[in-house]
């Protein structure tokens, strides 16, 4: 029997487009059911009308609805130093910069209002999860679960002291702690985060490898971004880093490349034949003149793309839609085609890719009954979106993240007609302000 009314849990949700990403379709005149954290179906409206009558409805005329993005590559709490060292090259801006300024504010204070207001950004323009590397991951834990967002949080590995750990060994005592107070949590999971090759030991590689296959996660870290990394290792360890990270067993379906921009074809082969993944990040990429992954051909041969903003102190937004158009439009002009990462590909990279390079492919990254409700609602009927013949083209060259009206995260709504409702905006702006103040030549 049909029952003729439904708990206040369960939400049907009626787009003028369901985008589902795979299958690789549009659907009209479809529904989205959710109930509690779940897609409980995706059916025709009229017969969502018939068998959700009395459910809550969510009315979406003029809107595509699509899996919520998620962005395979941040350091979130970096937003509080967005803007603050512009227009030099990453060693430089590292070194003489982001480092010096992250050892005189880096604290679980800081991690929490920067992560917070990253949170707060990134729902605004649908993303619905994160992949972070950072210091004081329990700090941006709290961030995460208080405004609703899903984070997978990198267990950041160094070899030299910050405010959060002496030593590498430090990193991994406290990295092991994070597991085990994190639990069984269901917005917040893990990755090991062996910062680098320039910035981490063999020995640190090796213990990373482990605890990843102890504790089964990825492993997350930058990888082969600039010219200068290959020759530094070449001089250091007579290797190449992926030939070297090859070597510790750092290279498999664990690990999820960021970057992967100088790569020679046997390097392309060696990624695709682990099964390994990348994380693109076209934006930062092109700020610190890095130069550019090479993803179409990396597709080509199978690799799994995904893409990521990094953080805001080199993009300098957490907007995955301005990415998702850079990473199509770049790459089409790095291989010489104009059909290189067509629309729905691209779209599949923000969504379905990023999911299976977290291992959360049976939950996350499309609009499938059975999955999480993480869903991102894009209004397309603004005056610049006229007319409109596929909202995947849209989506992905047109639209923007002003365009994002409304959110779920498990089958919450965090963002509602574009309000937060998870957070105080403005509670995070006086946050991120006060901070802006201790920053080394802040206003
Ligand atoms: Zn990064």
């Amino acid at each position: 029997m049909i029952p003729s009314t439904f708990p206040a849990d369960v939400t049907v949700l009626e787009p003028r487009w369901v985008v589902p990403v795979e299958p690789d379709e549009v659907l009209e005149h479809h529904a989205v059911v959710i109930r509690d954290a779940t897609i409980a179906a995706v059916l025709p409206a009229a017969d969502a009308r018939t068998r959700f009558a009395g459910a809550a409805r969510v009315s979406l005329p003029t809107h595509a609805l699509t899996p919520g993005l998620i962005n395979l590559h941040t350091h979130a709490a970096m937003s509080l130093l967005r803007g603050s060292a512009d227009d030099m090259p990453l060693r430089i801006w590292l070194s003489e910069h982001i480092w010096p300024a992250e050892s005189r504010l880096v604290s679980p204070q800081f991690v929490h209002d920067g992560t917070l207001l990253a949170a707060a950004e990134m729902l605004r323009g649908g993303i619905t999860c994160f992949h972070d590397m950072y210091f004081f991951p329990l700090a941006a834990a709290d961030a995460a679960r208080a405004a609703g967002m899903r984070a997978v949080l990198g267990l950041v590995v160094l070899e030299f002291p910050t405010p959060y750990a002496a030593n590498a060994n430090e990193y991994f005592v406290l990295g092991r702690h994070v597991l085990d107070e994190l639990g069984d949590d269901a917005l917040i999971t893990c990755s090991v985060a062996p910062h680098a090759p320039y910035t981490v030991s063999d020995e640190s590689f090796r213990s990373a490898v482990q605890l990843a296959d102890e504790a089964d996660l990825p492993l997350h870290l930058h990888v082969h971004e600039t010219d200068d990394e290959v020759q530094e290792s070449l001089t250091q360890h007579g290797q190449r880093p992926l030939a070297r990270l090859r070597d510790l067993g750092v290279v498999s379906e664990r690990l999820i490349a960021v970057h992967a921009v100088h790569l020679l074809d046997e390097e392309r082969d060696l990624l695709a034949a682990a099964g390994a993944h990348v994380a693109h990040c076209p934006a930062a990429n092109l700020k610190l003149a890095s130069g550019i992954s090479p993803i179409a051909d990396l597709c080509r041969r199978g690799v799994n793309v995904g893409i990521g903003t990094d953080g805001a102190a080199s993009n300098n937004r957490l907007d995955l839609w301005s990415e998702v158009r850079l990473a199509s439009l770049v790459a089409k002009v790095a291989a010489g085609r104009a059909e290189a990462i067509p629309a729905a590909e691209a779209l599949a990279m923000v969504t379905l890719n990023a999911a299976r390079a977290l291992g959360m492919s049976d939950r996350l990254g499309s609009i499938t009954a059975g999955k999480d409700a993480d869903l991102a609602a894009v209004d397309l009927g603004a005056l610049e979106l006229q007319p409109c013949f596929d909202p995947r083209s849209h989506l992905v060259y047109a639209a923007g993240r002003q365009h994002v009206t409304d959110v779920w995260v498990r089958g919450r709504r965090v963002l509602a007609n574009r309000e937060l409702t998870t957070v105080d905006a403005n509670d995070v702006v006086a946050r991120a302000r006060s901070w802006a103040h201790k920053v080394p030549g802040g206003p």
